[in-house]
């Protein structure tokens, strides 16, 4: 049932997106679409996995009060996540990204401006804009990020290049799972959205910073401990990544 809903929805959301007919998705010469990024192995929506493992995801922080109330909420669950932060955000505050690095979460690429980036891309644009917030991850934890958020979800081939060229992999979200908490839909919709869809694998979109009263936190409290009950372990997207079918078969 599960699966067959989530394929329904997979082509829908592919549906809407692309304009285009249900074979569209599955790769059509010379389209270029989720299917051909897939394949190519150069982008990730969510992964395929034999064990109970979910990777929540924070986009567009840090921020001063908000990031520090989601990480308690996580820390008693014990969940690792990934928080993809603004360049600028961290530069600003650096003791709040060093906390998401010391609770052995995630520090990954956001760009520096959250830069919607609109067609054509400029190379040189998305280069500048990575390298900034890798300094800024480095400085607070050591070492380079390998993971990318586009702002918005907006990509094409010239970013997807320059940010594997990076090292960077650029990673989206499970369709399914896009809680839209930015724009505060109520703290049951959130929680409702995550746990009636929520499948080993899944990629969850989250946001630690807001514009307005976050219900984020409120949803996380009802979410971890409902699926911590059905036997769902949370991890960073890299380790998502490790634990998938595919990477397993190439050990
Ligand atoms: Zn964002």
């Amino acid at each position: 049932m599960k699966t067959g809903w989530k394929i329904t929805a997979a082509v829908i959301a592919a549906c809407t997106l692309l304009l285009g007919s249900p074979e569209s998705v599955l790769g059509s010469p010379g389209v270029k679409n989720r299917y051909y990024y897939e394949q190519r192995g150069d982008m990730i929506w969510e992964v395929h996995t034999n064990q109970k493992v979910i990777a929540l995801t924070f986009d567009d922080g840090p921020d001063p009060s908000e990031t520090d109330l989601i990480l308690d909420v996580l820390h008693k669950y014990n969940a690792k996540c990934t928080f993809f932060a603004i360049g600028k955000r961290i530069a600003a505050y650096p003791e709040v990204a060093r906390r998401v690095i010391s609770e052995g979460h995630e520090l990954a690429n956001h760009t520096y401006n959250h830069v919607y980036f609109k067609t054509p891309i400029s190379p040189q644009q998305i280069q500048d804009e990575l390298e900034r917030t890798e300094n800024e991850i480095v400085k607070i934890s050591g070492k380079h990020s390998s993971l990318f958020r586009p702002p918005g979800g907006m990509y094409d081939e010239t970013l997807v290049d320059v940010s594997n060229s990076m090292g960077l992999k650029p990673i989206l979200w499970s369709w399914h799972q896009d809680t839209r908490d930015w724009n505060r839909p109520g703290v049951y919709s959130i929680s409702s959205r995550v746990i009636r869809g929520a499948h080993s694998g899944d990629i969850v979109l989250f946001h630690d910073h807001v514009h307005g009263q976050s219900q984020t936190r409120a949803a996380l409290k009802i979410i971890l401990p409902e699926l911590e009950k059905q036997g769902f372990r949370f991890v960073t997207v890299s380790e998502l990544i490790r634990l998938s079918d595919t990477q397993q078969a190439k050990k």
